[in-house]
């Protein structure tokens, strides 16, 4: 499910990189902030604002071959296939030759958050993308931001760029209040933070009872992201209950419930 923008989006060169953590460093108690940097980057496009990744895992007995490109790994998908899972460059400052991505830290039953968990500085890490994403429409200037944890690194990239004339409802839910991180914007914000404070992640319904009780201007463009019942659950609201007209509904499913990948 994903609403494409009626913004003409420029569509990056898709490539593999290969790229050595630089740094791994705690955003908050179940977040992790994995920097990864060199000359490995040089050419990463900038693609818009949630503009997102997929990492590739390979099993660690796997040779791969040298250099490792889009292409070479694909020549070897009948032998050695790598699990995959998306994630979002939460920041990327090209002078620099970083890209951050920010981990939600839900159990070491997750390979990807399990990764997160145990690499050091010097590992390697595999994306391909990056994505064309989300850009914010000129002619709107009333947002709903609404999503769990896994959405804060693409929220906060939107918020960044947001104009100062614009105003932000900003819904999130988190595991607790440690969980919160600031979100600056040129924008006049209103954020609001979900504490689940033990309700479980997925199969809540916090964030729908959030939008349901949101006072949002008419004109207002939505944009959700998290785990697919609750999104699903904030769609039908706006489209059915509120009358949103579909194009500024933007739902994304992040994680399913019980399900691996996405
Ligand atoms: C476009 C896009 C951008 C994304 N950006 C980010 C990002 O920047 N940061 C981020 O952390 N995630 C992000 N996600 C979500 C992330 O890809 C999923 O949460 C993914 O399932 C994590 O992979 P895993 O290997 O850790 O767990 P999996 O192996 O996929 O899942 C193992 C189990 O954990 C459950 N699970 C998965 N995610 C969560 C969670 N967050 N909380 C609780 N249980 C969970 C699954 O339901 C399953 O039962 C993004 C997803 C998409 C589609």
């Amino acid at each position: 499910m994903n609403v494409q923008s009626r913004v003409p989006v420029r569509r990056p060169p898709v490539a593999l990189w290969r790229v050595p953590v630089a740094r791994v460093e705690p955003v908050t108690p179940r977040m992790t902030r994995v920097t990864v940097a060199g000359a490995e980057l040089a050419g990463f496009p900038g693609a818009g604002t949630d503009q997102n990744v997929m990492l590739y895992f390979y099993p660690d007995d796997v040779t791969l071959p040298d250099p490792l490109t889009l292409e070479s790994a694909r020549a070897m998908w009948s032998r050695a296939r790598p699990q995959t899972r998306t994630y979002t460059v939460r920041r990327h400052d090209p002078a620099a030759g970083e890209v951050d991505f920010d981990f939600v830290l839900h159990g070491a039953h997750g390979l990807a958050s399990a990764w997160a968990q145990r690499v050091r500085p010097g590992d390697p890490l595999i994306f391909v993308g990056p994505s064309p994403a989300y850009r914010p429409a000129p002619e709107v200037h009333s947002y709903l931001l609404a999503g769990d944890e896994t959405a804060l690194p693409a929220i906060a990239a939107i918020l960044r760029v947001l104009p100062a004339s614009a105003r932000a409802r900003v819904l999130v839910e988190v595991a607790d209040a440690a969980e919160e991180q600031p979100l600056p914007s040129p924008a006049a914000t209103e954020i609001t933070w979900l504490h689940r404070d033990g309700l479980p992640a997925g199969g809540n319904d916090l964030l729908d009872r959030a939008v349901r009780g949101a006072d949002l201007p008419a004109e207002t463009e939505a944009w959700v992201a998290g785990e697919r019942t609750a999104v699903l659950a904030v769609r039908r609201h706006l489209l059915d209950e509120r009358g949103f007209a579909r194009h500024r509904v933007r739902p994304t499913t992040y994680w399913r419930h019980g399900q691996s990948g996405n």
